[in-house]
């Protein structure tokens, strides 16, 4: 599978400059790319665009061609800082592991998910908690692309690095696409095949 933004545009409100403009880029399934920029830049605006939660002013979001599907658990997945704000408040999370159908248990030992967490409301649960179910969620089998910005900021470091080693396990051995937002360029070195400069491909004014 690829994911293609297309002429990307985007501001928030109208009547103001333009965030993204003119933005295009290819991610093909398997490559790890790392997306680079000055911060204030649109990395944030942009993962979010091509995962679907915000609509772009002007251009389009194509998965092998064709629209990003509107019903279902999306192929592309995005972990970011507010996991409350990616997960449904009137679902038990039993019920959201069960849309995705992520239920591994080796999945759930290695977040350190605990079971009587399953029966809980995510406004039961504390932001580090909820976003153990994000990145459980974001490992259903139907996804291809893995998209991750700042997702650690709840994470204690040892659990950041849990969450991170398996990650990293399943996109190398499912050959996902993985981008990450990133202002750490030795990490980005070490995991991604390649990075993007934001600041190279916005053709906004400054
Ligand atoms: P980056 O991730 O590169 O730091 P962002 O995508 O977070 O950049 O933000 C790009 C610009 O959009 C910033 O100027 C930011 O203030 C603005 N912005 C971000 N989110 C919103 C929002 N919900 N409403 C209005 N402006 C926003
Ligand atoms: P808001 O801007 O209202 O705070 P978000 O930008 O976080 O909300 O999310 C926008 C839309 O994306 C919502 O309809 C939400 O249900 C959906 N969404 C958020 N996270 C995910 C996810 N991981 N998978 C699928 N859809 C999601």
């Amino acid at each position: 599978m690829q994911i293609e933004a297309k002429n990307i545009s985007f501001r928030y409100r109208e009547n103001t400059p333009w965030i993204l403009k003119d933005v295009s880029l290819k991610i093909e399934e398997g490559e790890r790319v790392g997306l680079i920029g000055p911060s204030g830049y649109g990395k944030s605006t942009l993962v979010k665009i091509l995962a679907g939660y915000l609509k772009p002013a002007k251009g389009e979001v194509l998965l092998d061609g064709k629209p990003l599907p509107k019903k279902g658990v999306c192929p592309v997945q995005l972990i970011y800082q507010h996991p409350e704000k990616a997960i449904n408040p009137r679902w038990r999370m039993k019920k959201v592991l069960e849309e995705s159908g992520m239920f591994r248990d080796e999945v759930m030992e290695a977040l350190g998910i605990e079971r009587d967490w399953l029966d809980r409301y995510p406004r039961e649960l504390s932001g580090g908690e909820l976003q153990r179910f994000c990145v459980a969620r974001s490992l259903f089998e139907g996804t291809h692309f893995l998209f991750a910005d700042e997702m650690s900021t709840m994470l204690d470091v040892i659990t950041q690095a849990q969450i991170w080693n398996l990650m990293l396990k399943e996109v190398e051995e499912r050959r996902l696409g993985l981008l990450m937002v990133t202002h750490n360029s030795s990490l980005a070195e070490r995991i991604c095949t390649r990075t993007i400069n934001l600041a190279e491909i916005n053709s906004r004014e400054e």
